[in-house]
């Protein structure tokens, strides 16, 4: 049974990393008026408080969103905080979106968004937190989901894929999803997700992943202190396919903020 639960961990600078990324490649492709196929396969909750006693538990929420946001890391036009502002605006000042409702404040009615949960609990969340966006909500598991629906229609579109790693052949698995993916829809954006962990557990997945040679790949890491003593988390990564044109340049304002932290 897993037992990951993102709001823990909402917020955290992860976070941060991933949802700015993902905000800034949907603000480059929805540039263009053409419908786009977005998924998650790791959906989570979609909605956060960052109230709750388990995220003011962590502290990770205070040290991640609240802290950059008073740094100013992000500016009104950036499409990360006006996906925050929206969010705070319908569900008050201290909630948080995951990826999943961050996303539906930036893509289109023309664009399909599709999106898998397994955990029970945070699938039934997920579905209350995305009405009214038109997304399609799967208790399903999300790997068996998306190769189901590749190539979707539209083929424009971008995939998040952010598992929990708590099951450890996720990373002797991933390389060979992802190829096997990109030949199924070689337009598709692929976006992944992983800790950088003290024991380098992702090294070897990376250098699988680099060394297929996938087009546009894009390999962005941010390191970061430990939440707490002993935390073993001390990096974010995104590993991206068929980057979408700008990428880099967000990806590198990012390095430059995290360094200096
Ligand atoms: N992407 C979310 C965000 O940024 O807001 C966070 C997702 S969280 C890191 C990972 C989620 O994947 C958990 O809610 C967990 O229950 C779910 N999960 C784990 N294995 C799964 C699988 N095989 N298919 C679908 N969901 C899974």
């Amino acid at each position: 049974m897993l037992s990951y639960q993102h709001i823990y961990h909402a917020g955290n600078l992860a976070d941060v990393q991933k949802h700015a990324l993902l905000a800034r490649m949907l603000q480059y492709m929805t540039a263009k008026d053409k419908p786009l196929s977005y998924f998650e396969t790791h959906a989570g909750r979609g909605l956060y408080a960052l109230d709750a006693a388990e995220a003011v538990k962590t502290g990770e929420a205070a040290a991640g969103i609240d802290a950059v946001e008073a740094m100013g890391w992000f500016g009104a036009d950036h499409p990360y905080s006006e996906a925050l502002a929206k969010v705070r605006a319908a569900h008050g000042l201290r909630s948080y979106p995951g990826s999943p409702l961050l996303a539906a404040q930036l893509l289109r009615p023309q664009d399909r968004i599709t999106l898998a949960e397994l955990h029970p609990r945070e699938f039934e969340a997920l579905e209350r937190a995305m009405q009214g966006t038109g997304a399609r909500c799967m208790k399903q598991d999300g790997f068996k989901m998306l190769m189901a629906q590749t190539p979707p229609e539209p083929r424009r579109g971008l995939v998040l894929i952010d598992p929990s790693y708590e099951l450890k052949s996720d990373y002797y698995a991933l390389p060979g999803f992802i190829a096997k993916l990109h030949r199924k829809w070689n337009v598709g954006v692929i976006a992944l997700w992983y800790p950088i962990l003290t024991g380098g557990a992702h090294q070897q997945m990376l250098s699988a992943l680099e060394a297929q040679n996938l087009p546009g790949a894009l390999r962005h890491e941010v390191r970061f202190g430990p939440a707490r003593e002993g935390h073993r988390m001390i990096g974010s990564g995104m590993f991206m396919v068929n980057t979408p044109y700008g990428t880099q340049d967000e990806a590198d304002r990012l390095t430059a903020l995290f360094e200096k932290l």
